[in-house]
């Protein structure tokens, strides 16, 4: 069986830097997302911020599937040619999975073309995700709605793209609503943005936040072997001046 290659990349700072989050993620968010999502049809490697390249050598992105990305305060550190490769990568078929505050990360933001920008608070309030695609692979072995105990909230306005397919709405303890999973292609490369995921609460244990991630990366996977889009010459497929 060819497995999908998965790389989970996290900026992996809160975690060293922030003793609550540290208390909850140890071993950094992408550790618990390769630990809840693991699989036989899954191999996956993680990357940081703060490793050589930024985590993302020529050779790991080249032989990436899916690469699911976390970001949050460090989005301007990382290099705008890393961001120029991912980004052709991603239209060239490589899966993209976006992450909570990578909403506002270099290379969303290029690949949506919007701002990107929300409305949010840190309250520590429930959210339900409704699912309002349950026939979209994603949402699969997800019921009605998923609960998070307590969870940072996004609301809208949610500046992306109108070219989205929505698979989540969310609902908050304190009134607003959001687009909180949405699915895009552009390119080759299919893209999804799953907005749970604040760093002070536990919601990369929830099992059905790791079910989700875990449809995400199969749904996200390249259709075909990803490839470089380039225009090309080509000659006619018809004899030309016939109709002269
Ligand atoms: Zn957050």
């Amino acid at each position: 069986m060819q497995k999908i290659k998965v790389t989970i990349w996290n900026e992996f700072r809160h975690e060293k830097n922030d003793l609550p989050v540290k208390a909850i993620y140890p071993a950094g968010m992408h550790r618990a997302i390769a630990d809840g999502i693991a699989a036989e049809d899954l191999e996956i490697r993680l990357a940081s911020l703060d490793e050589p390249e930024q985590g993302l050598p020529d050779a790991l992105l080249a032989s990436t599937d899916v690469l699911f990305w976390w970001g949050h305060r460090f989005h301007a550190e990382v290099a705008d040619a890393l961001v120029e490769k991912i980004q052709r990568r991603v239209l060239g078929g490589m899966g993209l999975v976006a992450l909570h505050s990578s909403h506002m990360s270099k290379i969303f933001r290029a690949l949506m073309g919007t701002s990107c920008t929300l409305i949010c608070r840190v309250a520590g309030e429930r959210e339900r995700l409704w699912t309002v695609d349950p026939s979209h692979p994603i949402a699969a072995g997800i019921g009605r709605c998923i609960e998070l105990e307590r969870e940072e909230m996004y609301g809208e306005r949610f500046d992306i793209p109108d070219d989205g397919h929505l698979i989540f709405n969310s609902w908050f303890e304190g009134g607003e609503v959001f687009r909180s999973g949405v699915a895009f292609q552009r390119g080759l490369g299919r893209i999804f943005y799953f907005a749970p995921g604040h760093e002070e609460y536990p919601t990369y244990f929830h099992a059905d936040i790791l079910r989700v991630l875990g449809n995400a990366a199969r749904w996200a996977a390249p259709v075909l072997p990803p490839q470089e889009l380039r225009c090309e010459k080509v000659p006619p497929r018809e004899q030309l001046g016939r109709a002269r």
